[in-house]
């Protein structure tokens, strides 16, 4: 089979990898239906995480079951599943506690921008649907994966409650869909920090009532503004710079909260400024598993469109166009279609 291989930064190749195959009895296989690149596939993609050794790329998925292990019983062949870029058995105590994402036998997907993929823990992590899905809802069923997820869990974390006031960090696909979670959560009023006027406008589609386009010191000033001089009910920061950081620290109200899902680089919290502040602050990869059957149903009910996050599309074998035209901004991300 063939699929994406990083060598080095800036190098992506699409070419002959190691079958996916059943390891362990807990295995499954699947046909992939439409994969993705994802902006945390960037970071080692511009040389910000280091590449040692070729390897695989992806961890967004959706596709048809091909093989089951002999343990796995939830699932069969033939059948259309989601699942996260987290695996989880989803019977121990962290996912009992909801918190897939830190399944004590957790293992992170790196193998998805192929054309077959071997999930770990299929009884736990894959959520089949009752049929096939129209191939137009695809998209949205794999932003469900991760980004939708991931921008659920942000909103979940800041506590997004209806008729509240929610900041989203970020315009990037986690934040444009963090806009539709705030939305569903009911937030009365969202403000999508964006200096792009694509992503200003996908994020007025999916809900978002004002635009703030200045950074820093000045886009603090400005959710202050907004919001009657004391800043939010609720920020979504689905960025990781300290810069992002900063920004959603300072524009959540006292007894406000930040949910922080941008996988964070260099960032530090000053600890009396915390203390000070009264912010609330959770955040950590989505535990996607525990929202995938609201999220899936959600998609299929066509309640949400997160699908649209996805404005170029490419097939699986160009992947390396995906990846360039997403660093050159030219995209806000890239499905591949095997
Ligand atoms: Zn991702
Ligand atoms: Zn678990």
């Amino acid at each position: 089979m063939r699929g994406a291989v990083i060598h080095a930064p800036g190098d992506v190749r699409f070419e002959t990898v190691d079958d996916a195959k059943i390891l362990k009895p807990t295995d499954a296989v699947i046909r992939t239906a439409v994969t993705c690149v994802c902006g945390s596939d960037l970071w080692p993609y511009r040389g910000a995480e280091p590449t040692e050794q070729a390897h695989p790329m992806g961890h967004e998925y959706v596709g048809f079951v091909e093989e089951v292990g002999s343990e796995v019983t939830s699932v069969k062949p033939g059948q259309f599943v989601v699942g996260s870029f987290a695996t989880s058995d989803n019977t121990c105590a962290n996912c009992r506690n909801g918190f897939q994402s830190n399944c004590l036998n957790r293992e992170f997907m790196s193998t998805c921008q192929a054309e077959y993929v071997r999930i770990p823990h299929a009884q736990g992590t894959l959520v089949a649907t009752d049929e096939t899905p129209d191939e137009e809802l695809w998209p949205g069923l794999l932003a469900v994966s991760d980004v939708m997820g991931t921008g659920w869990w942000a909103a979940d974390a800041a506590e997004v409650k209806p008729g509240s006031t929610a900041v989203v960090v970020g315009d990037g696909a986690v934040g444009l869909c963090a806009v539709i979670a705030a939305k569903e959560m009911g937030a009365e009023r969202i403000i999508a920090m964006s200096r792009h006027a694509s992503r200003q406008k996908l994020a007025l589609e999916f809900g978002a009532t004002d635009i703030v386009t200045e950074r820093g010191d000045e886009g603090i000033a400005r959710i202050k503004d907004l919001t009657g001089g004391i800043g939010a009910d609720s920020v979504l920061e689905c960025v990781g710079t300290a810069q992002a950081m900063s920004q959603a620290l300072h524009s959540a109200r006292p007894g406000g909260n930040v949910g922080f899902v941008g996988v964070p680089h260099e960032v530090a919290i000053d600890g009396q400024e915390l203390f000070f502040s009264h912010v609330g602050l959770r955040g950590g990869p989505a535990p996607v598993r525990r929202y995938l059957p609201d999220l899936i149903d959600r998609v299929l009910t066509r309640r949400i469109d997160p699908g649209k996050v996805f404005d170029l599309t490419l097939p699986l074998e160009q992947v390396a166009e995906g990846y360039r035209a997403m660093d050159e901004r030219r995209a806000i991300k890239t499905l591949l279609k095997p």
